[in-house]
């Protein structure tokens, strides 16, 4: 890929970190992929948006991710610029029951910002492992709440690199999708609308569905979630469950023992190891149980 002296000047001189050769099992839990040409942490919006222009006039492509808990890399690794909004748009303001936050800005942190302030709604969260515009991008949720519920708008770059923003109903959310979804448009930041609730009823809430995590989920081993989608009238993981595949492992990827819905990296897992347990984990419950499964994972760089 041909990062020009020119571009590279103008990262050089942008307000953010960059990493070139940037190994891209470290911003990403499942902890497997080859490296990116250059990965970038932009520190505000307005870097964002020069490092977008730049790289979109030497025709380099832009791959955007957040905290990198959806996705799985190529071992290949990724083609031209990753930009990275976990660690770099940290603005985070409540004023009465909204919450203004940027991008990178970790949903655990927006959690603890609403307990702070007494607001509710946004408790289901706790726990997913997300920036706030991953999940926006993905309409997270658990626990009967989604963020749908509680987005009121959204900042973003378009795709003809302008500022835009959107209010709820254009945001077109619903389950593990959004207008975003398969665009090339970048969030930047995110309003949340809550309401006054009691700190005690929210910390309990949070503390229960956190607890439920813990119990039910593999988080001692690396992993992106669940790794499909729900599929309409059944739960992945039961299905998989009934298919005798819990444990079943390709090379270092594995269906968690715990929770078959997770496929975990037991250790030296590879990006082709999960990939072809996904698919032998599809094809077995296609053909046992007539349901075709889809990745809820995001992948990079195949
Ligand atoms: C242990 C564990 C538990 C999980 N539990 C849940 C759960 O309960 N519910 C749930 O829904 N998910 C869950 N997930 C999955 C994951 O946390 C969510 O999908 C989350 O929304 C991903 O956010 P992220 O910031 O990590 O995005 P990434 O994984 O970095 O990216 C996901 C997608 O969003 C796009 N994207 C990210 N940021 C932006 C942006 N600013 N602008 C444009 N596009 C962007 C990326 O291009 C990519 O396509 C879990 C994952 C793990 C590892």
């Amino acid at each position: 890929m041909l990062l020009t002296d020119s571009f590279k000047r103008v990262v050089s001189q942008a307000d953010c970190e960059a990493v070139y050769d940037a190994p891209m099992r470290e911003y990403t839990s499942f902890k497997v992929g080859g490296n990116a040409d250059l990965l970038i942490t932009p520190n505000s919006e307005q870097v964002l948006s020069g490092i977008l222009r730049a790289a979109r006039a030497i025709g380099v492509p832009v791959t955007i991710i957040g905290n990198g808990s959806n996705l799985l890399v190529s071992d290949n690794g990724v083609r031209g610029v990753v930009i990275r909004t976990a660690g770099g748009l940290l603005d985070l303001r409540c004023e009465g029951n909204f919450i203004h936050c940027a991008a990178g800005v970790s949903l655990k942190r927006v959690c603890l910002a609403a307990l702070e302030h007494s607001l509710t709604g946004l408790e289901f969260a706790y726990g997913i492992p997300a920036s706030v515009g991953g999940a926006l991008y993905m309409n997270a949720g658990a626990y009967c709440g989604e963020m749908k519920d509680v987005v009121f708008s959204a900042r973003y770059i378009n795709e003809e690199l302008a500022p835009e923003e959107a209010a709820l109903p254009d945001l077109q959310l619903s389950y593990r999708h959004s207008v975003f979804s398969g665009s090339e448009c970048v969030i930047t930041s995110v309003t949340l609308r809550l309401e006054r609730g009691d700190a005690a009823a929210i910390r309990e809430k949070m503390d229960d569905f956190m607890g439920r995590r813990k119990e039910k989920q593999p988080l001692e081993f690396p992993s992106a979630g669940s790794t499909f989608k729900r599929p309409e009238g059944h739960f992945a993981g039961a299905l998989i469950d009934q298919c005798g595949l819990k444990g079943f492992a390709v090379g270092g990827a594995q269906v968690s023992e715990k929770h078959a819905g997770f496929i975990i990296n037991r250790g030296g897992a590879t990006a082709e190891d999960i990939l072809r347990l996904i698919e032998h984990v599809k094809a077995t419950v296609y053909a046992e149980k007539g349901v075709m499964l889809e990745p809820e994972v995001r992948m990079l760089g195949f």
